[in-house]
C-alpha cells in the first residue's frame, strides 16, 4: 500500500461491518506500538504500511523496562531473542531514600517465575532497532518523513491521512500509533489530544564507562521529597537513568545546561547516582515535562483505531506505557483474525483493553503523588509504608495487575491462592 497524491483519491468499496481479513492497513507512527502492531498484523495475512513522521530509526531517549507481560508479547511477536541479546536480565528493584536507607524493594526474578516471562531492561534505540529489523525482515513498508498533518472521512464515510508531504492514505483500517503529545489520530477520534503536564520533570540519560558502574544488573530507585532519582541497569557498565522533581511547567533550558542542572540537585544524594550523572555524555541528556492524557472509554471511530500512547499514555511512573503498547499488538491481531466485521472487532478490542489501561494510567498518577510529595510527614508515611511492604505479596499483586487478559492470569491466579510455595514451579 503506497501513500497517493490526493487528486488520485477514489471511491471507497469497503465497508466497516465487512470481514476484516486481508486488510490494507495503515500505521501512523513507527515507535514501539507502531512497529510491534505491524509485526502482529502482518502475521495475521494484513497488508501493513507504517508512516512516520522522522527522517529516520529514532536514536532519541534512553531506556525502557519491558516487564514479563511484554516478555510474552515479545516471544510471540518471535523477538523475544533479538531483545534478550542486547538487553539485561535485571535481578531487583531496591529503594532508598535520598540518604541510602534502605525501602525495601522487589525480586523481579520472583516476578518473572510467577509470571512465567522474563523481565529485559533496554536501551529504546535497541528496542526500536530490533523492531525495525523484524519489519524489514517481513517486508513491511516504513515511509519515514511522513508526518500525518490530518485525518478525515472522504465522502464514503472512509478515512483518510493526509501528510505534511503532500501525500496521503485511504487504507481498509487506519491505526494511530502517533504518540501522546500531539495525536493526529486522537484528535480525529477523540476530537481532543490534549495532553496533561502532570507536574514533574524527567531528566534523561545513558551513562556508560569502561568500568562496572554499578555492582548488578538491577534498578534502583532513590525517594527524595518531591524528587526521585531511578537507575535502571543494562549491564553493569551500562546504565540509563531517569531523574525527577517536582516543579512548575518549566521554560526550555539549553541542552548544554542539563548536565550541570541535574548534578546541582542531586550532589548530595548517595552514589552512584552522581557518578552516573558523571558518566553520561552531557550532549545526550534530555529533560523532559511529563504529560500523560486522559483515559478514553472509545479509542475508535469509522475506520481509525488508536493504540500506544495515542490510547491510552500513563505516567512513566505506572513503568508499564510501552508494556501496554505491546499487549494493544498482540491483541489486536487476534481480534482482527478475518472472523467478524471490523466494526465489532474495534468494538471488543477497545472493551478489552481500555479498563486495563485505565486502571495503570490511574496507578502511575497515584503513585506520582506520593512520589513527589512535598511536605515531611507525607514522605516519611510513605517511606514507612514502602519499608513495611511485603516483597512476596507485592510480586503476586503486580503479576495479577500486569497479566489481567493474558493466557497466563489464570495460573497466577491459583498461584495465589496456593501460597508461595508454589511460585516456584515455573
Ligand atoms: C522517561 C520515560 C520512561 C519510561 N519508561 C518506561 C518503562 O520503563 N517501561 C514501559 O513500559 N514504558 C515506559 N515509558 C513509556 C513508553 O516510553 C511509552 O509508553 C511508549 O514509548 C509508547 O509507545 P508509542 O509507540 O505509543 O509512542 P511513541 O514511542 O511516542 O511513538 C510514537 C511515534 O509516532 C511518531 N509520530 C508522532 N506524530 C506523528 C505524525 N503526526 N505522523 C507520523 N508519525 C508520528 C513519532 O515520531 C514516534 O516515532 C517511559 C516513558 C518515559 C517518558
Amino acid at each position: 500500500m503506497q501513500s497517493r497524491p490526493l487528486d488520485a483519491l477514489c471511491g471507497w468499496s469497503g465497508r466497516i461491518d465487512e470481514a476484516c481479513s486481508g486488510m490494507d492497513i495503515g500505521i501512523l507512527g513507527g515507535g514501539i506500538a507502531g512497529l510491534s502492531v505491524a509485526l502482529a498484523l502482518h502475521r495475521q495475512g494484513h497488508r501493513v504500511h507504517v508512516y512516520e513522521r522522522r527522517t529516520g530509526p529514532a536514536t532519541m531517549g534512553a531506556g525502557v523496562t519491558l516487564w514479563p507481560n511484554a516478555g510474552f508479547v515479545l516471544q510471540e511477536l518471535g523477538v523475544l531473542q533479538d531483545v534478550a541479546a542486547v538487553g539485561g536480565r535485571p535481578v531487583s528493584v531496591q529503594r532508598r531514600d535520598a540518604a541510602g536507607e534502605s525501602l525495601g524493594g522487589l525480586d523481579i526474578t520472583l516476578l518473572d517465575r510467577i509470571m512465567g516471562y522474563p523481565t529485559h531492561t533496554i536501551l529504546r534505540r535497541d528496542l526500536q532497532a530490533v523492531l525495525l529489523d523484524h519489519v524489514a525482515r517481513a517486508r513491511i513498508p516504513v515511509s519515514f518523513g511522513h508526518r500525518a498533518v490530518a485525518v478525515a472521512l472522504d465522502d464514503h464515510g472512509r478515512a483518510v491521512a493526509r501528510f505534511e508531504n503532500g501525500t496521503h492514505t485511504r487504507p481498509d483500517l487506519l491505526i494511530g500509533a502517533d504518540g501522546r503529545m500531539n495525536s493526529v489520530a486522537r484528535s480525529f477520534v477523540a476530537g481532543d489530544n490534549t495532553p496533561i503536564y502532570q507536574g514533574f520533570v524527567n531528566w534523561i540519560g545513558i551513562a556508560q564507562a569502561d568500568d562496572a558502574l554499578v555492582s548488578d544488573i538491577g534498578i534502583q530507585d532513590y525517594w527524595g521529597r518531591g524528587d526521585r532519582f531511578g537507575c535502571v541497569a543494562i549491564r553493569t557498565d551500562q546504565v540509563y537513568w531517569a531523574a525527577a522533581q517536582a516543579r512548575p511547567l518549566p521554560a526550555a533550558t539549553p541542552a548544554t545546561a542539563l548536565q550541570g542542572e541535574v548534578m546541582d540537585l542531586f550532589a548530595a544524594w548517595p552514589e552512584p547516582v552522581t557518578r552516573l550523572i558523571a558518566a553520561t555524555p552531557a550532549r545526550s541528556i534530555q529533560r523532559i515535562a511529563v504529560h500523560d492524557l486522559e483515559p478514553l472509554d472509545t479509542w475508535s471511530r469509522a475506520n481509525v483505531l488508536l493504540v500506544g500512547d495515542a490510547a491510552h499514555a500513563p505516567l512513566p511512573t505506572s513503568g508499564q506505557g510501552a508494556c501496554q503498547a505491546l499487549e494493544d499488538a498482540w491483541h489486536l491481531a487476534r481480534y482482527l483474525d478475518g472472523n467478524g466485521c471490523l466494526h465489532a472487532a474495534l468494538q471488543r478490542f477497545t472493551a478489552l483493553r481500555a479498563p486495563k489501561a485505565a486502571k495503570l494510567a490511574e496507578q502511575g498518577r497515584m503513585f506520582a503523588r506520593g512520589l513527589f510529595a512535598n511536605d515531611p510527614e507525607t514522605c516519611r508515611i510513605r517511606n514507612e509504608r514502602a519499608r513495611a511492604s511485603d516483597p512476596v505479596r507485592d510480586a503476586h499483586a503486580m503479576a495479577q495487575g500486569w497479566s489481567l487478559g493474558l493466557p497466563m492470569a489464570d495460573s497466577i491466579e491459583q498461584a495465589s491462592t496456593d501460597g508461595a510455595g508454589s511460585l516456584y514451579r515455573l
